[in-house]
């Protein structure tokens, strides 16, 4: 069989997949593939840019593995801690966690990843105040080369609890996440297109003041789509008379970056042009940037969170220090002005504070991410080697799960934990059943 990610930039012949449908099952494939001399890698949704599930040997695909296990109070805090299988997708677990009063505390732009897929690539959203996927982990089980599961919290096994919930499954199969979830509240939406000098003057307070910051920005213009979403008490958006008609119009409509830029016809279209007429493409985003309007709206979090994403594209996307943004953005304009390379896609820019996970992009530093995309019918290669040596010279770390070219001596010298994760995935997976040509590039 030929697997190939959501990207399409990725294929690979496994020499089977298989999908366990409980536990025994998982251990039964993973036993069964080490006797018969094969490597092991799980694929989740295959959203990853780069060939993290990609492998020659056995790719496990746990989507039968999906089922909420336990609702628990922690004894401590009182927070709700959510155990579930680790192939459950986002928007599954959002529904889960919908229909009992709870949510995620913060979310991606998307919602079709596994919960393990989308952890162990260090999967993030936007907002000064609100981390990663990874760092909600409260506890996983990890299962090793030799079919065995090993549960890691931050008090049992606390190493391997930390190399595990962000590290590109290389210490095993992930077969429960156990998340801590929080009380469902809504989000209260404002996009407007802005001029890009205001959002950057701006940038200090607009970050520090609002619950999720981010915005977009058409290479060559100097326009911005702002979106700040704030938290609101769940029910906002049915609370009023209009509620209905809010949450109607939040449904059909969203936001304009999912309808009208990023994900729908006319988006495909614009691409289409720039790809057979690559002198429209500054018209094409000059017009872009100009033609969007701006749009309220409040819905519960996960929907104003995640859109769908139905053009696609290929995407790099580094970590920088958060006071390095404005630099790296202008460098990237600079280029872009010289070069006149065609992009009809805008750069993404989100921020999230320092956390504490040792293979995460935002470890020990407040971070800006800056996202270059590129439709996937045009070249990128250029663009993206422009962007990385921009984002590289800021000291920014690669996305696990985007495109880079980092390898493991770079790596090393961006993450202080680094050579404690090699420690605890050596003792987990001596016989490197569950690596592949990827992470020998980004592990060594
Ligand atoms: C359209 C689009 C939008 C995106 N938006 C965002 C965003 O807003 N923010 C962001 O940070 N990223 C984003 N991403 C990147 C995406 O979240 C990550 O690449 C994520 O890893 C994808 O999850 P997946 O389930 O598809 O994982 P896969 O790509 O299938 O796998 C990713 C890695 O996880 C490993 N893995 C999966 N399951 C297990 C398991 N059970 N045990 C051990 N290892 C496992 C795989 O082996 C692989 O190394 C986006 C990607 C796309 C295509």
């Amino acid at each position: 069989m030929i697997w190939t990610n959501w990207a399409r930039n990725v294929s690979a012949a496994p020499v089977r997949q298989e999908q366990p449908a409980s536990e025994d099952e998982l251990s039964d494939a993973v036993r069964r593939a080490v006797k018969e001399g094969h490597t092991v890698r799980v694929v989740g949704g295959g959203h990853s840019f780069m060939p993290a599930a990609a492998t020659d040997g056995v790719q496990l695909n746990l989507d039968h593995l999906n089922a909420l296990h336990r609702l628990e109070r922690d004894a401590d805090t009182g927070h709700a801690l959510v155990t579930v299988g680790a192939g459950m997708r986002l928007h599954q677990l959002n529904q889960v966690l919908a229909e009992r009063g709870l949510a995620m505390q913060n979310l991606g732009d998307i919602d079709q990843q596994s919960i393990a897929g989308a952890i162990s690539t260090g999967t993030h959203g936007t907002g000064a105040r609100f981390g990663g996927l990874a760092t909600r982990v409260r506890a996983l089980t990890v299962m090793g080369p030799d079919g065995e599961v090993t549960r890691a919290t931050p008090t049992e096994r606390h190493d391997l609890f930390e190399a595990s919930r962000l590290g590109l499954g290389a210490t095993g199969v992930l077969s429960t996440v156990t998340i801590e979830a929080i009380p469902a509240f809504d989000l209260h939406a404002v996009e407007e297109p802005w001029p890009l000098d205001r959002v950057l003057e701006g940038l200090d307070d607009l970050v520090a003041d609002t619950d999720h910051f981010e915005f977009y920005w058409f290479p060559t213009t100097r326009r911005a789509l702002t979106l700040r979403n704030t938290r609101v008490d769940a029910g906002t958006s049915a609370g009023s008379g209009l509620g209905h008609r809010v949450r109607k119009v939040a449904g059909a409509a969203r936001s304009f970056l999912d309808e009208e830029v990023l994900s729908n016809g006319l988006f495909e279209t614009v691409n289409r042009i720039a790809t057979a007429v690559p002198a429209a493409t500054p018209t094409l985003n000059a017009v872009s940037a100009r033609a969007l309007s701006a749009r309220r709206y409040t819905a519960p979090s996960h929907e104003v969170y995640c859109t769908n994403r139905r053009v696609r594209f290929r995407e790099m996307e580094y970590a920088v220090p958060r006071a390095a943004v404005v630099e790296v953005l202008n460098e990237l304009d600079a280029w872009q002005r010289s070069t006149g390379e065609n992009v009809p896609f805008p750069v993404e820019v989100r921020f999230a504070p320092a956390d504490d996970v040792w293979l995460s992009t935002a470890y020990g530093r407040e971070t800006a991410y800056v996202a270059v995309h590129q439709y996937w019918r045009l070249p990128y290669a250029r663009y993206f080697d422009a962007a990385e040596q921009i984002f590289t010279a800021a000291g920014g770390r690669p996305h696990w799960g985007k495109m880079h070219s980092c390898d493991a001596d770079y790596l090393a010298g961006q993450y202080r934990r680094f050579p404690d994760f090699r420690r605890v995935r050596d003792a987990a997976d001596p016989e490197g059943v569950f690596a592949n040509p990827y992470t020998q590039r980004v592990f060594g």
